[in-house]
C-alpha cells in the first residue's frame, strides 16, 4: 500500500507545527516562525489567547455538545449579538466557511420558491472566486482547477468578470436569484471589489428583487478593520457567509441573513449536528468580545495602515521583484512580479517567516490582528532580508 494514512489531498511542506505561542509557531525540531499566515486568516487572535482558551475549557468541562432538537441558551446568545452587531435579524451556525455558503446558496434560492417563484435558482458568481470545496460551492466558483474529476457540477450558476458591475447586469435574466460575491477575493489575490461594483450591485438586487449575498469567509470578523468588510462600502448585504477568525481556531461558521432574505428558512428545512454546539459558541462568544469593539477596530485599521505604509515603501527598493501592494486592513497581498510559490517558501525556509501564496501572482500577508509593533518589526526584518537573498528561480 502506499497511500498515506492522510489522504493525500494536500501538498503539505515539510514544517511541522506542534505549539503555537502568541503570533509564533514552533514545529517539531523547536524551530521558531512567524506567523502571517494565521491559519489563512483563522487565529484572529494569535495562538495562546487566553479569553479563547478560558472560556473553551469552561465550556468543555460544563457542556460540549447537545443535539438542536434541544433549546440553546448558548446558541441564542451567540446569534444575539452577531445581530446586534451586524446588518442581520437572524443567523444559522456551521462548523466551516463552506457550510455557511451552502446554507446561503440555499437561503437565496428558499427566499424565491417561499414566494411562490420556483424559476429563480442561479447565483451570478465572480471569475477566480473561492467559496469552498463541497460540490455546490466548487460549482459557484469558476476555477477549473478545482471542478476536475468531480463532474457534473451542480446547475445554477453563472460566472461572470469580478469588478465588471456591466457584465453583472448582463447576465440577469428569468433564472437569476441573485449574486455571491466576496467583497475582497481572497484565494483569487486580495482582488478589491471597486465601490462602484459592490454598490452597483446592490442596486441592481434592489432593482430586479435579487439576493445580494456576500462571502465574507476571510474577510470577515474584524479582518479588514470593521467587522464586516462591506461596512466599509456603505451597503448591506441579504445574506451573509462568515467563518474562519469566527471561532479564532475552532472550527465555527455563520450563515447571516435579514428577516425578509430568511423567508424561505422555515422549520425542517435546513440543519447540522455539530453546528452551533455550545463549545463553538463559547469559541465565538470569546472572540467576539475580543474584536467587536470600536477600539480593537481602529487598531486593525491603524496597522494595517502602517503595515501598507511599509510595504509600498519596501517594495520600492524591489521593483524586480513585485508590483504593488494590495488590501484592507490586515488583509493584505503584494502582487508580484514572478511566481509567488517560490517566495513564499524561501521565506519559510530561510527566514521563518509563514505567509500564503495566493491566485493573480500575490503573497497573502494575513497577521493575526493582535500583533504588536514587535511582530511588525520583525516581519519587515525577514521579509527585506528575504528579499535581499532571494533567487529566482532558473526555470521560472
Ligand atoms: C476559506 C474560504 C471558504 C471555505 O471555508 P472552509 O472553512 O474551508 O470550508 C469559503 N469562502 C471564502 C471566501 C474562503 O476564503
Amino acid at each position: 500500500m502506499s497511500i498515506s494514512p492522510l489522504m493525500p489531498v494536500y501538498p503539505r511542506c515539510g514544517v511541522r507545527p506542534v505549539k503555537g505561542e502568541h503570533c509564533h509557531l514552533i514545529d517539531e525540531n523547536g524551530t521558531r516562525y512567524l506567523d502571517f499566515a494565521s491559519g489563512i486568516a483563522v487565529n484572529l487572535l494569535g495562538h495562546s489567547h487566553p479569553g479563547l482558551i478560558g472560556a473553551i475549557q469552561r465550556q468543555a468541562e460544563t457542556l460540549m455538545h447537545v443535539s438542536n432538537l434541544y433549546g440553546s441558551p448558548q446558541g441564542e446568545a451567540l446569534a444575539q449579538r452577531l445581530v446586534d452587531t451586524t446588518f442581520a435579524d437572524t443567523v444559522f451556525f456551521t462548523n466551516s466557511g463552506a457550510e455557511a455558503v451552502e446554507a446561503a446558496i440555499k437561503t437565496a434560492r428558499a427566499y424565491h420558491q417561499a414566494e411562490g417563484d420556483t424559476s429563480r435558482y442561479e447565483l451570478i458568481t465572480f471569475n477566480n472566486a473561492f467559496h469552498g470545496r463541497t460540490m455546490a460551492t466548487i460549482s459557484a466558483s469558476s476555477q477549473e482547477k478545482m471542478h476536475k474529476g468531480f463532474a457534473p457540477l451542480l446547475n445554477g450558476f453563472k460566472y461572470v468578470e469580478f469588478n465588471d458591475l456591466e457584465a453583472a447586469r448582463a447576465a440577469i435574466g428569468p433564472h437569476t436569484a441573485g449574486f455571491l460575491v466576496e467583497p475582497i477575493q481572497g484565494e483569487g489575490g486580495i482582488r478589491v471589489g471597486t465601490p462602484e461594483f459592490l454598490k452597483g450591485l446592490r442596486a441592481l438586487a434592489d432593482e430586479h428583487d435579487l439576493m445580494l449575498v456576500l462571502d465574507e469567509v476571510q474577510t470577515g470578523v474584524a479582518r479588514t478593520g470593521t467587522f464586516y468588510a462591506h461596512e466599509q462600502y456603505g451597503i448591506d448585504p441579504d445574506i451573509l457567509a462568515t467563518a474562519k477568525g469566527l471561532g479564532g481556531g475552532f472550527p465555527l461558521g455563520a450563515c447571516l441573513a435579514t428577516e425578509k432574505a430568511a423567508r424561505g428558512m422555515t422549520f425542517g428545512t435546513h440543519g447540522s449536528t455539530y453546528g452551533g454546539n455550545p463549545l463553538a459558541m463559547a469559541a465565538g462568544m470569546a472572540v467576539m468580545d475580543a474584536v467587536a469593539n470600536e477600539e480593537f477596530l481602529a487598531e486593525v485599521r491603524d496597522k494595517g495602515d502602517r503595515i501598507r505604509a511599509r510595504l509600498e515603501q519596501f517594495i520600492g527598493n524591489y521593483p524586480d521583484l513585485f508590483e504593488g501592494v494590495r488590501g484592507m486592513g490586515l488583509m493584505l497581498g503584494l502582487k508580484m512580479t514572478v511566481e509567488p510559490r517560490p517566495f513564499m517558501v524561501h521565506l519559510r525556509d530561510n527566514h521563518q517567516l509563514l505567509t500564503v501564496a495566493a491566485g493573480d501572482g500575490t503573497l497573502r500577508v494575513l497577521p493575526p490582528l493582535v500583533i504588536g509593533d514587535a511582530e511588525i518589526d520583525e516581519f519587515f526584518d525577514k521579509l527585506s532580508a528575504g528579499a535581499a537573498d532571494f533567487k529566482l528561480p532558473e526555470t521560472a
